[in-house]
């Protein structure tokens, strides 16, 4: 298992990582979006599956909606969402760690 990413694409709804040892992780835009870490989303900081806090305003359905998704360096994952929003920078390990399919939620459990 590795946490280097080789290439990162949107597709559809969702936010697709492709890792160096080949594996691909599908992440849905809008438990990205309630997980982004950034300045102004902060308070909703813990990735999939664990507790979130109820959001102050609710976002409008653009923002869950990614439509570009860039490497940065070889440890984060930044993401342009459709309100515009792109602040968040997702650790590459905590992505991995969080990886939602079926194979890695079974080694998870
Ligand atoms: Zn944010
Ligand atoms: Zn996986």
């Amino acid at each position: 298992m590795t946490n280097l990413a080789s290439q990162v694409m949107v597709v559809g709804s969702e936010v697709v990582v492709v890792w160096a040892d080949g594996h691909e992780s599908y992440f849905p835009g809008a438990e990205l979006r309630r997980a982004c870490t950034c300045a102004a989303c902060r308070g909703e900081q813990h990735l999939f599956g664990r507790a979130t806090l109820p959001t102050l305003t609710p976002l409008a359905a653009p923002a869950f909606q990614p439509v570009a998704a860039v490497l940065v360096g070889n440890y984060g994952l930044k993401v342009t969402w459709g309100d515009g929003h792109e602040h968040g920078i997702y650790a590459l390990d905590e992505l991995r760690t969080a990886c939602p399919c079926t194979q890695c939620r079974a080694a998870r459990d």
